[in-house]
């Protein structure tokens, strides 16, 4: 059987499923209760096994990631906390088995804490129903819910996967990621697209069609997912993705040669990047800057808000190996698809158009001024360019600018020392910043496109819903259009111009792009050899004319029909 879905993520994968389907466990209310001493002795037992559990967890982050190693010791604490122990132990002799006595306890100091209003609170009443559920599981004989420890290579089939999924997933044993939701430009494509695994999104259903355990082969080339795949058809596969390796495999020679044209125009080739890894800074010498560090994974892998000092850390580090060359900081971008386990976000009916990102920021003025007075601090041990994410317009720009100052200000008079030459920048990834490009490009030092939410804005089709995938196009012609005349106004002003958006690391979109006027792509490590590659192959007059094309193309389709006769993959 084929079902078919979005490739987001190229290459293939042939491997064993693994439907990961994360629901929250509640104790039966018809359960049978045991006599008294056994209910006891299941509790006592679960308890062990959680905590045998925990401590292999925690062992095997310890050194490699503490910060993780960090939450499952706070879980070990909780798992036989005294208080929360002896109130579980006095339900089960009143009566309640021992399921629903751990259900109830727990979920109590969890209500309690939740309610203190205070976010590290918020967090532990997070972290008591994160062991609540461990409890459950055990007691309950239910498998394991997350992706941070599998048992093997697994292609994930899920129904969309949480930033904070990815964070703690066990990356070396994923094989491929399959979800019924998500398209080119969510996070969780991002994320594939990062680690180089093969993707495909949004096969709506595919978690009743296929079960653990079964072997399917994932091609994310075309958008298939075979399902009881033949002999054959498995033969095929290993072929395929024998053609695929070796194509990588020398478009991966790109990866160290300067980004140019077949005739020797510059472009400059740009990092995007979350946290500062050490094999995505290794490759720093391929890339000519930072185009977008999306520090909100900062707050993602953690289980409480970055303090300042964790942030200049993480800062400083990015600066030192970039030194001379830009870092454009990318100030916290949370709202929308992405949330904090330990930070609540107001409700509301349309997040993607709501308290998002800078406008989070501004209504909690104490993380932004934290994030700042950190990156500032960073400022003196490289060449730091902020960046603000969904800017509306000149306004907004300005208040933040009023921001940052005040925070160099403060810092001075304290004695911290601050670079001079730091520059201030937006994003362009709303219509209004678009049609406002002029006076934004007198004001600010520098922009960068967000292609994926200015495309999802654009064509006002939400960029995570794959219902509306087939209106968000990124071969849209409104976007190219809407690109084109950002060029423009950046470029009578003088100010560099990027583009951080993912459309910057598709190879055909890449040449639009330099064919209209772009001199500097911004793209995940995994997409720079390729596009340098492709660069090289054609000179610029050819592009100006391939994107003249583009900008006559009445739909997607044409586009994609114009990218085709112009350019070979
Ligand atoms: C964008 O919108 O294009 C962008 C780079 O930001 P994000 O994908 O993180 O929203
Ligand atoms: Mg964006």
């Amino acid at each position: 059987m084929i079902y078919k879905g979005n490739p987001v993520s190229a290459g293939i994968a042939i491997g064993s499923a693994f439907v990961y389907d994360p629901k929250i466990l509640t104790a039966p209310e018809d359960a049978p209760v045991l006599p008294m001493e056994c209910e006891l002795e299941r509790y006592e037992n679960a308890v062990r096994a959680a905590q045998a559990k925990l401590r292999e967890i925690q062992a095997a982050f310890t050194g490699k990631d503490d910060d993780k190693a960090e939450i499952f010791s706070a879980h070990l604490d909780m798992v036989d906390d005294e208080e929360i122990s002896e109130e579980i132990r006095s339900a089960i002799h009143t009566g309640a088995n021992a399921a629903k006595a751990v259900e109830q306890v727990y979920q109590q100091y969890a209500d309690l804490m939740a309610a203190l209003d205070d976010d590290f609170m918020v967090q532990r009443a997070h972290d008591l129903l994160d062991v609540q559920q461990r409890l459950l599981r055990i007691l309950l004989d239910a498998p394991e819910q997350n992706l941070s420890r599998l048992n093997g290579p697994v292609i994930v089939i899920c129904d969309d996967l949480m930033p904070s999924d990815t964070a703690t997933m066990d990356r070396a044993n994923v094989l491929g990621i399959v979800a019924q939701k998500g398209s080119y430009t969510s996070h969780s494509a991002i994320i594939a697209r990062g680690w180089g695994i093969p993707a495909v999104l949004g096969i709506p259903d595919i978690m009743s069609c296929v079960s653990s355990g079964d072997t399917i082969v994932l091609d994310a080339i075309a958008g298939n997912l075979h399902s009881e795949p033949t002999l054959q058809e498995l033969q095929n596969a290993a072929a395929q993705q024998a053609v695929f390796t070796e194509q990588k495999s020398i478009s991966d020679k790109f990866l160290y040669v300067p980004g140019r044209t077949h005739d020797g125009v510059p472009v400059e080739i740009g990092l995007n990047m979350g946290k500062p890894a050490p094999e995505v800074l290794k490759a720093s010498a391929a890339t000519d800057y930072v185009g977008l560090l999306r520090t909100e994974f900062l707050y993602m892998e953690s289980d409480h808000m970055p303090t300042e000092e964790e942030q200049f850390a993480a800062y400083k580090k990015v600066l030192l190996e970039y030194g001379e060359r830009p870092v454009t900081l990318r100030t916290l971008d949370i709202g929308g698809d992405k949330s904090l386990p330990y930070f609540a976000l107001p409700r509301e009916d349309n997040p993607f158009l709501g308290i998002r990102a800078l406008r989070l920021c501004f209504e909690n003025e104490d993380i932004m001024r934290t994030q700042l007075r950190a990156a500032l601090r960073a400022s003196v041990y490289g060449t730091l360019w902020l960046m603000f994410p969904m800017v509306s317009g000149l306004e907004d720009f300005t208040k933040a600018r009023i921001i940052v100052l005040e925070e160099k200000e403060r810092l001075r008079q304290s004695g911290v020392a601050v670079s001079d030459h730091i520059k201030l920048g937006v994003m362009i990834e709303t219509p209004a910043a678009v049609m406002m490009a002029d006076q934004l490009a007198k004001q600010v030092d520098f922009a960068s496109i967000g292609s994926n939410d200015l495309c999802q804005y654009l064509t006002a089709a939400d960029r995570m819903n794959p219902a509306v995938a087939q209106y968000c196009r990124s071969s849209h012609p409104a976007l190219y259009r809407a690109i084109a005349m950002t060029i423009q106004a950046f470029r009578k002003e003088n100010k560099p111009l990027s583009i951080c958006g993912e459309l910057g690391g598709d190879k055909n979109a890449a040449c639009v792009l330099v064919g209209m006027g772009m001199r500097k792509l911004s793209m995940s490590i995994h997409a720079v050899p390729g596009v340098k590659q492709m660069l090289s192959r054609y000179e610029l007059p050819y592009l100006e004319t391939l994107a003249e094309a583009v900008l006559q193309c009445a739909d997607a389709n044409e586009v994609e029909r114009c990218m085709g006769e112009f350019l070979h993959s």
